[in-house]
């Protein structure tokens, strides 16, 4: 008999991996609580093409994207960035939200993916300790497998047994708000960079960007706070004293949302479950960048998926998606979550420091950069190690917090080193604690 399976949510990694099920043959249906034409939100998002390949979709068409500029980055007071200068074989691409979309929604109907929009989804159905369905607004359905691609506040994966022993809730830090704005074009000066990328301005934990484009200024502020409109009024205000480009009319955006920007879920799957993108924490550390990693995924879990030859989909079986994360993406994803918790301890001088003192430089910036590729890997010089070790040595309370930091990342290096290479519940279980602990 046909095997059922159901995606909940149109996540970017669940619509993808729906897609290359229902091209082996399965039955795929997503339910979307959104109505067919309105989702993403209205502005461009960055991530590596490549992706799209690997979770076996084609180029999007040519007047579809463009080329991401290279990124500067400042800390609170800096007047000197530092620059990427990104390879153009690994350059990413900027594509607005709504066609990326129709690209990966056009390919999986073609596929044979069924699409429910306006269906809400309230939660998994369990019976025994399997998940075997879904609740949603529109009634009742079941499956063999329930793939979650919700998103962060998935109520699937909030809703699961503790027994599970999968996170459910998402602390305070370990979600960026943004708001994120695009304001008329004020003057015609020229700027010092293009893509600008700031840290901790006007002392406050978090990220903003302000990137220059030819029509209008695209303003993205970032926190590890709550913060209401009249605050992000007063944050623009304050980033247009410097940037007289960025004009007071709101021509696109104008909204906050929330990004998950910490470690991988320690547990991805259960029988008849596997979570996948946004609502598996698969986002990068600190910039919050996801759409490149789910895609990957996608690939990933199918692939699982269809060498379960008796489509027992259980935790077992699933497993292998699990190794197979962990093993390109999460193991490398994990150690950043550890540097955005130093963001949150450092001071706004100590980030000034560390980007004046050449701590840390355009080729780190550059690095950074590719770590949203399959094979990108950061690899560390020894020597330079030394060198920045050197100028770390010169500020006590900074070589303090960066020792710390070092340490938490090697511990979380080893545990995703140790995960079990096959599925057994009680070594997987003891493993996850020892994953989740490293964080603390
Ligand atoms: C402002 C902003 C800018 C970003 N910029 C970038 C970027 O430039 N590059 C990048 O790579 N990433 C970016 N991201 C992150 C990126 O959007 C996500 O990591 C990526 O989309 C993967 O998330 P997802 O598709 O799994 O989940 P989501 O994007 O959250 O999608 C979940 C889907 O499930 C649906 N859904 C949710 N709840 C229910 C429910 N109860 N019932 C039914 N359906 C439901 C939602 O409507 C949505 O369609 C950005 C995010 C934000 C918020």
């Amino acid at each position: 008999m046909e095997k059922k399976i159901i995606v909940a949510g149109l996540g970017h990694g669940g619509i993808a991996a729906a897609a290359l099920l229902a091209k082996e043959g399965f039955s795929v249906t997503v339910y979307e609580k959104k109505k067919e034409g309105t989702l993403g939100y209205d502005w461009t998002d960055i991530f590596a093409p490549k992706s799209l390949g690997i979770a076996g979709l084609d180029m999007p068409p040519e007047d579809k994207f463009e080329y991401k500029k290279d990124m500067t980055f400042f800390g609170p007071h800096t007047k000197k960035g530092l620059q990427q200068h990104v390879p153009e074989e690994q350059l990413e691409i900027k594509m607005e939200r709504r066609d990326i979309y129709d690209h990966l929604i056009k390919h999986a109907v073609e596929c044979g993916v069924n699409i429910e929009y306006e269906c809400e989804v309230l939660g998994p159905v369990i019976l025994g300790n399997r998940v075997v369905g879904i609740e949603t607004s529109k009634g009742t359905f079941y499956a063999d497998l329930v793939i979650d691609a919700c998103g962060m506040n998935s109520p699937v994966r909030r809703n699961l047994p503790d027994v599970f022993e999968i996170e459910k809730e998402v602390s305070r830090h370990d979600k960026i708000t943004i708001y994120r704005a695009f304001y008329n074009k004020a003057s015609d000066e020229e700027v010092d960079a293009k893509f600008k990328v700031m840290l901790l301005v006007d002392g406050i934990t978090g990220v903003s960007w302000i990137a220059s484009e030819d029509e209008h200024t695209d303003v993205l502020i970032g926190r590890f706070e709550d913060y209401d409109l009249d605050e992000a009024n007063r944050f623009t205000e304050l980033l247009r004293k410097d940037h007289p480009r960025i004009g007071t009319e709101i021509v696109r955006g104008g909204q906050f949302v929330d990004i998950p920007v910490r470690q991988p879920l320690s547990i991805l799957v259960a029988d008849g479950y596997a979570a996948i993108g946004d609502s598996a924490f698969m986002t990068v550390p600190v910039i919050g960048s996801g759409i490149a990693n789910a895609l990957k995924a996608s690939r990933m879990l199918a692939d699982a998926v269809i060498a379960d030859k008796h489509c027992e989909f259980s935790a077992e079986t699933l497993w292998n998606y699990q190794v197979s994360y962990f093993k390109n993406l999460g193991s490398g994803m994990a150690p950043l979550a550890c540097a955005k918790l130093l963001l949150l301890k450092l001071k706004p001088e100590e980030v000034d420091y560390i980007i004046d003192s050449g701590m840390i430089t355009e080729d780190d910036i550059t690095m950074g950069a590719n770590f949203t590729s399959l094979s990108g890997q950061i690899k560390l010089d020894p020597r330079d190690l030394v060198n920045k070790a050197k100028l770390v040595c010169k500020d006590p309370e900074l070589l303090k917090k960066l020792v710390a930091c070092g340490a938490s990342m090697g511990k979380v290096v080893a545990a995703c080193a140790m995960m079990p290479k096959k599925w057994n519940k009680d070594r997987v279980r003891a493993w996850a604690k020892v994953y989740r602990y490293s964080f603390k």
